[in-house]
């Protein structure tokens, strides 16, 4: 199958050449016909399965038929991303396949002045790229009317509930005309996705690929078992004994990003930090230092971290779990790209066992523990596996103390190993819903 075969038109397909794609992937053999044809579109596909061009493809050359000039402060297509990485990241996707087209796309996110978001809308753009709160921000100071918008797509719907946005979305809803072609991109379908689903969508098409990386195994997975207070010196210890060049490492929390590159920064190594709490500026030029290497070690939180497009990224190490166990595979899916082989390790302790749990019944993998020397914990990592069970070991049966006196044994009753208190009596027991993150945040 090629991209002609798809009924892409030829300024389309001279973009695509240019840019070295040669097959639609599963995604866009899917998504591209159905989109053209005017269906509403549910689809299952996360970064790495080449959903921009999935759904942007088909968007341009269908704004590029009808031909009509778009109105002044208006869109005719819109597509709301969680994040501003993932906006610019997408608006640049989109301009690139628009390279020959005459239509005008334009991303508009927060944490940036909004004025000369204002001043660039008065025109009118084609395709406006944005993150919810700002283009509802543009829309009630009459900067953005959206009566003319013919499709909307929601990318990463999943990750915008996660950030907190459904009062945004359903306010974004309200703003919508009724009769429009809805694209809706989600790494997963909770019950709150499909709740979403049902309002925004007319009669979908539901597609579903797999993640690619995941399914293609490209990706060389393991567990370093160690005490949450050591993983610094763990982490320090494997970049110099791996000789890691170029490493994305994702910690939890800011709070976790900024200690990590300070420790890092403290020993001499080139280590940034990208968070939600950084200026954009700061944060796309710590990821420009990454991409020309003169940044060794980046830090990122999941959020931060969306959007990335690095190529051939050889290593990620996961410093922290994830708490929302998909977010497992947005992070390994950063490496093992496009056939290479990628490898992805995680740093655990004790009291992530659950998290661990989670992210191997969703894998449907138990991932290879690797002890490493030294560095054993003290607080065992109890057994995991696919099945989403925490196998608690019972402790080794102890020998009763002697009870002293004439040097005699005392061989009272040994104790009875199913009597035995797990030995890690304060991890919870493990829930069997994949996701475990307590309630949405704005940001992380
Ligand atoms: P996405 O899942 O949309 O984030 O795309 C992941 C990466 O795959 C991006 O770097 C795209 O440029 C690239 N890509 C998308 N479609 C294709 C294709 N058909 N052939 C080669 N690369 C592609």
């Amino acid at each position: 199958m090629t991209f002609a075969t798809l009924g892409l038109i030829e300024p389309l397909l001279r973009a695509l050449e240019t840019l070295g794609y040669q097959t639609p992937t599963p995604v866009q053999a899917q998504a591209i016909p159905a989109v053209l044809a005017g269906r509403d579109l549910m689809a299952a596909a996360q970064t790495g399965t080449g959903k921009t061009a999935g759904f942007a493809l088909p968007l341009l050359q269908l704004l590029t038929m009808e031909g009509p000039k778009v109105a002044a402060n208006s869109a005719r297509a819109l597509i709301l991303c969680p994040t501003r990485e993932l906006a610019e990241q997408v608006h640049a996707s989109v301009a690139e396949y628009a390279q020959h087209l005459p239509l005008t796309t334009y991303a508009v996110y927060g944490g940036v002045s909004i004025n000369p978001q204002m001043m660039k809308l008065r025109k009118g753009v084609d395709i406006l790229v944005a993150t919810p709160g700002r283009l509802i921000d543009l829309f009630r100071q009459n900067a953005l009317k959206l009566n003319q918008l013919q499709t909307l797509v929601l990318d990463e719907a999943d990750r915008m509930l996660d950030l907190g946005f459904s009062e945004e979305l359903a306010n974004i809803y309200r703003m919508l005309p009724k009769k429009r072609q809805t694209l809706l991109f989600s790494a997963t379908f909770s019950d709150d996705i499909r709740l979403l689903a049902g309002q925004m969508l007319n009669d979908p098409l539901s597609i579903e690929v797999s993640p690619r990386n995941v399914a293609a195994n490209t990706v060389k997975q393991w567990v370093v078992p160690v005490d949450k207070k050591r993983k610094p010196e763990l982490f320090v210890h494997l970049m110099r004994k791996g000789r890691w060049k170029q490493v994305l490492v994702f910690a939890k929390t800011r709070n976790g990003v900024d200690a990590l590159v300070d420790k890092l920064q403290g020993l001499g190594i080139n280590a940034d930090g990208i968070h939600g709490d950084k200026p954009q500026a700061t944060r796309q030029r710590a990821l420009d230092r990454f991409k020309t290497s003169e940044v060794q070690i980046l830090v990122a939180t999941d959020v931060a971290a969306r959007g990335l497009d690095i190529e051939d990224l050889p290593l990620v190490v996961n410093f922290d779990l994830p708490i929302v166990a998909e977010d497992y595979i947005h992070r390994i899916g950063r490496t093992g790209r496009a056939g290479n082989t990628g490898e992805a390790i995680s740093l655990v302790c004790a009291d992530e066992v659950n998290m661990l749990s989670a992210i191997e019944m969703l894998t449907r993998q138990t991932l290879t523990r690797k002890m490493e020397a030294d560095f054993e914990p003290e607080h065992r990592v109890p057994d995991t596996d696919a099945s989403g069970q925490v196998v608690k070991k019972p402790k080794k049966p102890k020998k009763p103390k002697a009870s002293g006196g004439g040097g005699k044994r005392n061989l009272g009753k040994w104790v009875d190993s199913g009597d035995v208190a797990p030995a890690e009596p304060s991890i919870k027991p493990v829930r069997k819903v994949p996701v475990f993150n307590t309630g949405p945040s704005k940001k992380k």
